[in-house]
Protein backbone atom coordinates (compact mmCIF):
# COMPACT_ATOMS: atom_id res chain seq x y z
CA UNK A 1 0.00 0.00 0.00
CA UNK A 2 1.11 3.66 -1.00
CA UNK A 3 -1.02 5.57 1.17
CA UNK A 4 -2.69 5.41 4.27
CA UNK A 5 -6.55 3.86 3.57
CA UNK A 6 -9.22 6.09 5.83
CA UNK A 7 -12.94 6.51 6.55
CA UNK A 8 -12.97 8.62 3.66
CA UNK A 9 -11.67 6.17 1.54
CA UNK A 10 -14.76 3.64 2.40
CA UNK A 11 -17.40 6.74 2.12
CA UNK A 12 -16.02 6.97 -1.39
CA UNK A 13 -16.43 3.63 -2.45
CA UNK A 14 -19.61 3.28 -1.39
CA UNK A 15 -20.78 6.44 -3.48
CA UNK A 16 -19.30 4.27 -6.01
CA UNK A 17 -20.64 0.91 -5.70
CA UNK A 18 -23.34 -0.15 -7.90
CA UNK A 19 -24.99 -2.34 -5.85
CA UNK A 20 -25.35 -0.16 -2.85
CA UNK A 21 -29.28 0.32 -3.28
CA UNK A 22 -29.68 -3.24 -2.39
CA UNK A 23 -28.70 -2.35 1.01
CA UNK A 24 -32.14 -0.71 1.29
CA UNK A 25 -33.92 -3.97 0.84
CA UNK A 26 -33.22 -5.15 3.99
CA UNK A 27 -33.82 -5.09 7.94
CA UNK A 28 -30.27 -3.45 9.30
CA UNK A 29 -29.93 -1.73 12.87
CA UNK A 30 -28.81 1.13 12.47
CA UNK A 31 -25.26 1.22 14.09
CA UNK A 32 -24.89 -1.91 13.94
CA UNK A 33 -21.98 -4.11 11.70
CA UNK A 34 -23.56 -7.07 10.77
CA UNK A 35 -20.38 -9.61 9.86
CA UNK A 36 -22.17 -13.02 10.09
CA UNK A 37 -24.07 -13.56 7.11
CA UNK A 38 -22.27 -16.86 6.25
CA UNK A 39 -24.38 -18.29 9.49
CA UNK A 40 -27.69 -16.80 8.79
CA UNK A 41 -27.99 -13.75 6.36
CA UNK A 42 -30.75 -11.06 7.13
CA UNK A 43 -34.18 -10.53 6.56
CA UNK A 44 -35.42 -8.25 3.01
CA UNK A 45 -38.35 -7.11 2.61
CA UNK A 46 -38.92 -9.13 -0.12
CA UNK A 47 -38.43 -12.75 1.97
CA UNK A 48 -41.07 -11.34 4.30
CA UNK A 49 -43.32 -10.54 1.09
CA UNK A 50 -43.05 -13.79 -0.35
CA UNK A 51 -43.59 -15.26 3.05
CA UNK A 52 -46.61 -13.59 3.97
CA UNK A 53 -47.91 -14.18 0.14
CA UNK A 54 -47.61 -18.20 1.27
CA UNK A 55 -49.41 -17.19 4.58
CA UNK A 56 -51.95 -15.22 2.61
CA UNK A 57 -52.55 -18.83 0.43
CA UNK A 58 -53.62 -20.75 3.44
CA UNK A 59 -55.66 -18.13 5.01
CA UNK A 60 -57.54 -17.92 1.45
CA UNK A 61 -57.54 -21.24 0.44
CA UNK A 62 -57.02 -23.78 3.27
CA UNK A 63 -56.33 -27.46 0.84
CA UNK A 64 -56.75 -25.23 -2.43
CA UNK A 65 -53.74 -23.45 -1.90
CA UNK A 66 -51.71 -26.53 -2.82
CA UNK A 67 -52.97 -25.78 -6.39
CA UNK A 68 -55.05 -22.49 -6.55
CA UNK A 69 -52.92 -20.00 -4.27
CA UNK A 70 -51.03 -17.06 -5.51
CA UNK A 71 -48.29 -19.75 -5.55
CA UNK A 72 -49.03 -23.18 -5.91
CA UNK A 73 -47.38 -25.21 -3.16
CA UNK A 74 -47.69 -28.10 -5.23
CA UNK A 75 -45.30 -26.45 -7.45
CA UNK A 76 -43.41 -24.10 -5.15
CA UNK A 77 -39.80 -26.59 -4.58
CA UNK A 78 -39.73 -26.89 -8.80
CA UNK A 79 -39.96 -22.84 -9.06
CA UNK A 80 -37.43 -22.32 -6.39
CA UNK A 81 -35.30 -24.79 -8.26
CA UNK A 82 -35.39 -23.08 -11.76
CA UNK A 83 -34.68 -19.91 -9.70
CA UNK A 84 -31.92 -21.24 -8.09
CA UNK A 85 -30.53 -23.22 -11.23
CA UNK A 86 -28.46 -19.84 -12.55
CA UNK A 87 -26.82 -19.56 -9.28
CA UNK A 88 -25.16 -22.93 -9.45
CA UNK A 89 -24.50 -23.15 -12.61
CA UNK A 90 -27.20 -26.13 -13.75
CA UNK A 91 -30.11 -26.70 -16.04
CA UNK A 92 -33.19 -26.01 -14.35
CA UNK A 93 -34.33 -29.54 -14.15
CA UNK A 94 -30.92 -30.38 -12.10
CA UNK A 95 -32.25 -28.24 -8.82
CA UNK A 96 -34.80 -28.79 -6.43
CA UNK A 97 -35.18 -26.81 -3.32
CA UNK A 98 -35.77 -29.51 -0.43
CA UNK A 99 -34.51 -30.98 2.86
CA UNK A 100 -31.12 -29.12 4.62
CA UNK A 101 -27.61 -30.17 3.66
CA UNK A 102 -27.09 -32.79 5.95
CA UNK A 103 -30.86 -34.52 5.21
CA UNK A 104 -29.96 -34.19 1.40
CA UNK A 105 -26.60 -35.40 1.90
CA UNK A 106 -28.10 -38.63 2.76
CA UNK A 107 -30.22 -39.06 0.20
CA UNK A 108 -27.38 -37.92 -2.04
CA UNK A 109 -24.82 -40.42 -0.24
CA UNK A 110 -27.92 -43.41 -0.21
CA UNK A 111 -28.19 -42.81 -4.09
CA UNK A 112 -24.52 -42.40 -5.18
CA UNK A 113 -22.50 -44.24 -2.76
CA UNK A 114 -22.67 -48.04 -4.48
CA UNK A 115 -19.36 -49.80 -2.88
CA UNK A 116 -18.23 -52.44 -5.57
CA UNK A 117 -15.21 -54.67 -5.35
CA UNK A 118 -12.49 -53.23 -3.73
CA UNK A 119 -14.16 -49.85 -4.01
CA UNK A 120 -16.12 -49.19 -0.80
CA UNK A 121 -13.95 -46.10 0.53
CA UNK A 122 -15.67 -42.62 0.93
CA UNK A 123 -13.04 -39.45 0.30
CA UNK A 124 -13.55 -36.36 2.10
CA UNK A 125 -10.74 -34.17 4.18
CA UNK A 126 -10.27 -33.51 7.66
CA UNK A 127 -11.34 -29.77 7.57
CA UNK A 128 -14.41 -30.18 6.67
CA UNK A 129 -18.19 -29.47 8.85
CA UNK A 130 -19.41 -32.13 11.28
CA UNK A 131 -22.44 -33.02 10.29
CA UNK A 132 -21.14 -33.80 6.59
CA UNK A 133 -18.71 -36.56 8.26
CA UNK A 134 -21.65 -37.49 10.44
CA UNK A 135 -23.65 -38.23 7.22
CA UNK A 136 -20.64 -39.89 5.85
CA UNK A 137 -20.50 -42.56 8.86
CA UNK A 138 -23.78 -43.09 9.17
CA UNK A 139 -24.25 -43.98 5.26
CA UNK A 140 -20.84 -46.15 5.61
CA UNK A 141 -22.23 -48.28 8.71
CA UNK A 142 -25.91 -48.70 6.80
CA UNK A 143 -24.05 -50.49 4.02
CA UNK A 144 -22.09 -52.35 6.79
CA UNK A 145 -18.42 -51.03 6.53
CA UNK A 146 -16.76 -49.76 9.67
CA UNK A 147 -16.04 -46.11 9.07
CA UNK A 148 -12.56 -46.28 10.91
CA UNK A 149 -11.42 -48.23 7.88
CA UNK A 150 -13.88 -46.60 5.21
CA UNK A 151 -13.71 -43.16 5.73
CA UNK A 152 -10.65 -41.81 4.25
CA UNK A 153 -9.45 -37.79 5.21
CA UNK A 154 -7.07 -35.89 3.31
CA UNK A 155 -4.74 -34.04 6.00
CA UNK A 156 -4.46 -30.82 6.09
CA UNK A 157 -0.67 -29.46 5.82
CA UNK A 158 -1.47 -25.70 7.99
CA UNK A 159 -4.72 -27.32 9.81
CA UNK A 160 -6.44 -24.20 7.44
CA UNK A 161 -6.28 -25.32 4.01
CA UNK A 162 -6.19 -27.62 1.99
CA UNK A 163 -3.91 -28.77 -1.30
CA UNK A 164 -5.67 -30.02 -4.27
CA UNK A 165 -2.56 -32.48 -5.27
CA UNK A 166 -2.99 -33.76 -1.41
CA UNK A 167 -6.66 -34.51 -2.68
CA UNK A 168 -5.64 -35.97 -6.03
CA UNK A 169 -3.24 -37.99 -4.57
CA UNK A 170 -6.10 -40.19 -2.43
CA UNK A 171 -7.73 -40.74 -4.97
CA UNK A 172 -7.21 -44.45 -5.50
CA UNK A 173 -8.92 -47.24 -6.99
CA UNK A 174 -10.33 -47.82 -3.75
CA UNK A 175 -11.75 -44.63 -3.46
CA UNK A 176 -16.19 -44.82 -4.75
CA UNK A 177 -17.38 -41.56 -3.50
CA UNK A 178 -15.66 -38.32 -2.94
CA UNK A 179 -17.32 -35.51 -0.95
CA UNK A 180 -15.88 -32.19 -0.88
CA UNK A 181 -16.77 -28.52 0.44
CA UNK A 182 -16.72 -26.06 -2.36
CA UNK A 183 -15.70 -23.31 0.53
CA UNK A 184 -14.23 -24.61 3.77
CA UNK A 185 -16.17 -23.13 6.24
CA UNK A 186 -13.57 -22.12 8.76
CA UNK A 187 -10.55 -20.80 6.52
CA UNK A 188 -12.88 -19.87 3.55
CA UNK A 189 -10.62 -21.73 1.60
CA UNK A 190 -12.38 -21.88 -2.17
CA UNK A 191 -11.68 -25.21 -3.94
CA UNK A 192 -10.92 -25.49 -7.47
CA UNK A 193 -14.57 -27.35 -8.57
CA UNK A 194 -13.31 -28.11 -11.96
CA UNK A 195 -10.31 -29.46 -11.56
CA UNK A 196 -11.21 -32.19 -9.20
CA UNK A 197 -14.03 -33.52 -10.69
CA UNK A 198 -12.37 -33.86 -13.79
CA UNK A 199 -9.75 -36.21 -11.45
CA UNK A 200 -12.13 -37.74 -9.78
CA UNK A 201 -13.93 -39.12 -13.39
CA UNK A 202 -10.69 -39.77 -14.77
CA UNK A 203 -10.30 -42.53 -12.48
CA UNK A 204 -14.15 -43.68 -12.15
CA UNK A 205 -14.94 -41.80 -9.02
CA UNK A 206 -18.19 -40.03 -8.06
CA UNK A 207 -17.54 -36.23 -6.15
CA UNK A 208 -20.33 -34.48 -4.77
CA UNK A 209 -19.51 -31.04 -3.46
CA UNK A 210 -21.14 -29.24 -0.19
CA UNK A 211 -21.87 -25.34 -1.53
CA UNK A 212 -22.92 -24.14 2.24
CA UNK A 213 -20.20 -21.50 2.34
CA UNK A 214 -20.28 -20.69 -1.87
CA UNK A 215 -23.84 -20.72 -3.14
CA UNK A 216 -24.84 -16.75 -3.19
CA UNK A 217 -21.47 -15.65 -2.27
CA UNK A 218 -19.51 -16.76 -5.83
CA UNK A 219 -21.01 -17.53 -9.18
CA UNK A 220 -20.55 -21.76 -10.22
CA UNK A 221 -20.69 -24.01 -13.17
CA UNK A 222 -22.08 -27.48 -11.56
CA UNK A 223 -23.33 -28.67 -14.95
CA UNK A 224 -20.32 -27.32 -17.24
CA UNK A 225 -17.82 -29.02 -14.78
CA UNK A 226 -19.41 -31.96 -14.46
CA UNK A 227 -19.95 -32.25 -11.02
CA UNK A 228 -22.24 -35.34 -9.92
CA UNK A 229 -24.00 -34.13 -7.16
CA UNK A 230 -24.03 -31.12 -4.79
CA UNK A 231 -26.25 -29.90 -1.57
CA UNK A 232 -26.71 -26.09 0.26
CA UNK A 233 -28.47 -24.79 2.52
CA UNK A 234 -30.18 -21.54 1.85
CA UNK A 235 -30.24 -19.82 5.37
CA UNK A 236 -26.22 -18.75 4.83
CA UNK A 237 -25.74 -15.64 1.73
CA UNK A 238 -29.57 -16.99 0.22
CA UNK A 239 -30.65 -15.28 3.28
CA UNK A 240 -33.90 -17.41 3.22
CA UNK A 241 -34.41 -17.53 7.38
CA UNK A 242 -33.25 -19.75 9.96
CA UNK A 243 -33.56 -23.57 9.43
CA UNK A 244 -34.66 -21.91 5.88
CA UNK A 245 -34.92 -25.28 3.32
CA UNK A 246 -31.74 -26.32 1.45
CA UNK A 247 -31.35 -27.41 -2.12
CA UNK A 248 -29.49 -30.24 -4.36
CA UNK A 249 -28.02 -30.18 -7.70
CA UNK A 250 -27.84 -33.89 -9.65
CA UNK A 251 -26.05 -33.59 -13.22
CA UNK A 252 -28.94 -34.38 -15.84
CA UNK A 253 -26.35 -37.59 -16.25
CA UNK A 254 -27.85 -39.29 -13.91
CA UNK A 255 -31.30 -38.45 -15.39
CA UNK A 256 -33.39 -41.45 -14.30
CA UNK A 257 -31.30 -42.83 -11.56
CA UNK A 258 -33.21 -43.94 -9.12
CA UNK A 259 -33.46 -42.17 -5.52
CA UNK A 260 -31.57 -43.86 -2.41
CA UNK A 261 -34.53 -42.53 -0.04
CA UNK A 262 -38.08 -42.46 -1.82
CA UNK A 263 -41.43 -40.94 -1.12
CA UNK A 264 -44.36 -40.24 -2.41
CA UNK A 265 -43.21 -36.32 -3.42
CA UNK A 266 -40.25 -38.43 -5.30
CA UNK A 267 -42.99 -38.79 -7.36
CA UNK A 268 -44.11 -37.72 -10.99
CA UNK A 269 -46.43 -34.72 -10.43
CA UNK A 270 -48.74 -36.08 -12.69
CA UNK A 271 -49.00 -39.93 -11.11
CA UNK A 272 -48.21 -38.91 -7.26
CA UNK A 273 -52.10 -38.53 -6.06
CA UNK A 274 -52.85 -42.35 -8.36
CA UNK A 275 -52.01 -43.49 -4.51
CA UNK A 276 -49.61 -46.44 -6.61
CA UNK A 277 -47.94 -48.51 -4.50
CA UNK A 278 -45.27 -48.82 -7.09
CA UNK A 279 -43.03 -45.66 -7.41
CA UNK A 280 -42.79 -43.79 -10.31
CA UNK A 281 -40.12 -41.04 -9.55
CA UNK A 282 -39.60 -37.56 -11.40
CA UNK A 283 -37.80 -37.57 -13.96
CA UNK A 284 -35.72 -34.78 -12.99
CA UNK A 285 -33.92 -33.20 -9.49
CA UNK A 286 -37.46 -33.28 -8.35
CA UNK A 287 -36.91 -37.36 -7.49
CA UNK A 288 -34.57 -36.91 -4.71
CA UNK A 289 -37.19 -34.53 -2.71
CA UNK A 290 -38.55 -37.18 0.18
CA UNK A 291 -42.20 -35.78 1.62
CA UNK A 292 -44.53 -32.71 2.25
CA UNK A 293 -42.53 -29.89 1.66
CA UNK A 294 -42.14 -27.45 3.98
CA UNK A 295 -43.87 -24.29 2.34
CA UNK A 296 -43.71 -21.26 5.46
CA UNK A 297 -39.60 -22.41 5.53
CA UNK A 298 -39.18 -22.93 1.42
CA UNK A 299 -41.47 -19.15 1.10
CA UNK A 300 -38.99 -16.44 2.11
CA UNK A 301 -36.45 -17.56 -0.24
CA UNK A 302 -38.33 -16.61 -3.05
CA UNK A 303 -38.10 -13.41 -2.06
CA UNK A 304 -34.52 -13.49 -1.78
CA UNK A 305 -34.03 -15.12 -5.18
CA UNK A 306 -35.35 -12.21 -6.86
CA UNK A 307 -32.92 -9.88 -5.61
CA UNK A 308 -30.11 -11.63 -6.32
CA UNK A 309 -31.80 -12.32 -10.09
CA UNK A 310 -31.63 -8.31 -9.92
CA UNK A 311 -28.19 -7.98 -8.75
CA UNK A 312 -26.73 -10.52 -10.83
CA UNK A 313 -24.17 -13.13 -9.35
CA UNK A 314 -21.52 -11.92 -11.02
CA UNK A 315 -21.43 -8.42 -9.67
CA UNK A 316 -22.08 -9.88 -6.47
CA UNK A 317 -18.98 -11.82 -6.06
CA UNK A 318 -16.92 -8.83 -7.87
CA UNK A 319 -18.05 -7.19 -4.77
CA UNK A 320 -17.71 -9.59 -2.29
CA UNK A 321 -13.83 -9.92 -3.27
CA UNK A 322 -13.12 -6.12 -2.61
CA UNK A 323 -15.06 -5.87 0.37
CA UNK A 324 -12.47 -8.96 1.64
CA UNK A 325 -9.69 -7.02 0.04
CA UNK A 326 -10.72 -3.84 1.76
CA UNK A 327 -11.02 -5.71 4.81
CA UNK A 328 -7.89 -7.37 4.87
CA UNK A 329 -5.73 -4.14 4.05
CA UNK A 330 -7.33 -1.85 6.38
CA UNK A 331 -6.87 -5.23 8.44
CA UNK A 332 -3.34 -4.89 7.85
CA UNK A 333 -2.65 -1.70 8.43
CA UNK A 334 -4.66 -1.24 11.86
CA UNK A 335 -3.85 -4.32 13.39
CA UNK A 336 -0.69 -5.65 12.93
CA UNK A 337 1.62 -6.79 16.37
CA UNK A 338 -1.98 -7.97 18.42
CA UNK A 339 -1.64 -11.24 17.74
CA UNK A 340 -3.85 -12.08 14.54
CA UNK A 341 -3.18 -14.55 11.89
CA UNK A 342 -5.26 -13.86 8.79
CA UNK A 343 -5.46 -17.66 7.97
CA UNK A 344 -7.96 -17.27 4.90
CA UNK A 345 -5.87 -17.63 1.42
CA UNK A 346 -5.31 -14.13 0.36
CA UNK A 347 -5.35 -14.65 -3.83
CA UNK A 348 -8.96 -13.82 -5.26
CA UNK A 349 -9.11 -17.09 -7.02
CA UNK A 350 -8.68 -19.15 -3.90
CA UNK A 351 -11.01 -16.82 -1.34
CA UNK A 352 -14.84 -17.11 -0.48
CA UNK A 353 -17.19 -14.85 0.92
CA UNK A 354 -15.29 -14.59 4.25
CA UNK A 355 -11.88 -13.76 5.96
CA UNK A 356 -10.91 -15.82 8.96
CA UNK A 357 -8.93 -14.03 11.89
CA UNK A 358 -6.87 -16.68 14.59
CA UNK A 359 -6.27 -15.35 17.94
CA UNK A 360 -5.43 -17.13 20.96
CA UNK A 361 -8.32 -15.23 22.88
CA UNK A 362 -10.65 -15.59 20.25
CA UNK A 363 -13.71 -16.47 21.60
CA UNK A 364 -13.53 -13.39 24.27
CA UNK A 365 -12.66 -10.95 21.19
CA UNK A 366 -15.74 -12.14 19.87
CA UNK A 367 -17.60 -11.59 23.09
CA UNK A 368 -16.32 -8.11 22.93
CA UNK A 369 -17.51 -7.26 19.65
CA UNK A 370 -20.85 -8.19 20.20
CA UNK A 371 -20.63 -5.87 23.20
CA UNK A 372 -19.57 -3.05 20.62
CA UNK A 373 -22.55 -3.90 17.87
CA UNK A 374 -20.75 -5.93 15.71
CA UNK A 375 -21.69 -9.27 15.14
CA UNK A 376 -18.60 -12.05 14.36
CA UNK A 377 -18.56 -15.71 14.17
CA UNK A 378 -16.76 -17.59 16.30
CA UNK A 379 -15.30 -21.33 15.58
CA UNK A 380 -13.46 -22.81 17.76
CA UNK A 381 -11.23 -23.48 19.30
CA UNK A 382 -9.39 -19.81 17.89
CA UNK A 383 -11.34 -18.59 14.83
CA UNK A 384 -13.30 -15.33 13.98
CA UNK A 385 -15.06 -15.36 11.14
CA UNK A 386 -15.91 -11.92 9.24
CA UNK A 387 -18.10 -11.68 6.37
CA UNK A 388 -19.16 -8.63 4.96
CA UNK A 389 -21.99 -9.24 2.63
CA UNK A 390 -21.85 -7.84 -1.23
CA UNK A 391 -26.02 -7.90 -0.86
CA UNK A 392 -26.17 -5.35 2.13
CA UNK A 393 -22.82 -4.32 3.67
CA UNK A 394 -21.22 -1.47 3.12
CA UNK A 395 -17.36 -0.86 2.81
CA UNK A 396 -18.04 1.91 5.78
CA UNK A 397 -19.37 -0.96 7.74
CA UNK A 398 -15.97 -2.97 7.07
CA UNK A 399 -13.81 0.29 8.23
CA UNK A 400 -16.27 0.61 11.26
CA UNK A 401 -15.91 -3.24 11.97
CA UNK A 402 -11.85 -3.03 11.92
CA UNK A 403 -11.89 -0.18 13.88
CA UNK A 404 -13.96 -1.35 16.73
CA UNK A 405 -11.93 -4.57 16.76
CA UNK A 406 -8.80 -2.10 17.14
CA UNK A 407 -9.97 -0.42 19.73
CA UNK A 408 -11.06 -3.76 21.52
CA UNK A 409 -7.29 -5.00 21.00
CA UNK A 410 -5.60 -1.73 22.59
CA UNK A 411 -7.96 -1.16 25.60
CA UNK A 412 -7.60 -4.94 25.96
CA UNK A 413 -11.38 -4.93 26.44
CA UNK A 414 -11.52 -8.62 25.56
CA UNK A 415 -10.30 -9.14 29.40
CA UNK A 416 -13.67 -8.83 30.54
CA UNK A 417 -15.09 -11.46 29.49
CA UNK A 418 -14.17 -15.26 29.33
CA UNK A 419 -12.34 -16.65 26.60
CA UNK A 420 -15.16 -19.45 26.18
CA UNK A 421 -17.40 -19.98 23.79
CA UNK A 422 -21.18 -19.93 24.28
CA UNK A 423 -23.52 -22.59 23.55
CA UNK A 424 -24.30 -21.53 20.29
CA UNK A 425 -21.19 -20.00 18.59
C1 LIG B 1 -24.04 -24.77 7.66
C2 LIG B 1 -23.47 -26.05 7.26
C3 LIG B 1 -24.15 -27.26 7.49
C4 LIG B 1 -25.45 -27.31 8.22
O1 LIG B 1 -26.26 -28.37 7.78
P1 LIG B 1 -27.83 -28.35 8.00
O2 LIG B 1 -28.28 -29.69 7.65
O3 LIG B 1 -28.40 -27.26 7.13
O4 LIG B 1 -28.07 -28.03 9.44
C5 LIG B 1 -23.58 -28.43 7.00
N1 LIG B 1 -22.41 -28.42 6.33
C6 LIG B 1 -21.73 -27.27 6.11
C7 LIG B 1 -20.44 -27.30 5.36
C8 LIG B 1 -22.23 -26.06 6.58
O5 LIG B 1 -21.53 -24.94 6.39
Amino acid sequence: MTHALTLEHAKEMDKQDALAHFRKEFYIKENHYYMDGNSLGLLSKRAEESLLTSLNDWKEHGIDGWMDGQEPWFYYSEKLGDMTAPLVGAEKEEVIVTGSITTNLHQLLATFYQPQGKRTRILADELTFPSDIYAVQSQLELKGYSPEEHLVQVKSRDGFTLHEEDIIHQMTDEIALILLPSVLYRSGQLLDIKRLTDEAHKRGIVIGFDLAHSIGALPHQLHEDGVDFAVWCNYKYLNSGPGGVGGLFVHNRHRGKKPGLSGWFSSRKDAQFDMDHTLTHADSAGAFQIGTPHILSSAPLLGSLQLFEEAGIENLRRKSLSLTKFMMDVFQQELNGYGFTICNPLEDERRGGHISLQHEEAARICKALKANRVTPDFRAPNVIRLAPVALYSSYEDVWETIYILKSIMEKEEYKQFENTRNVVA
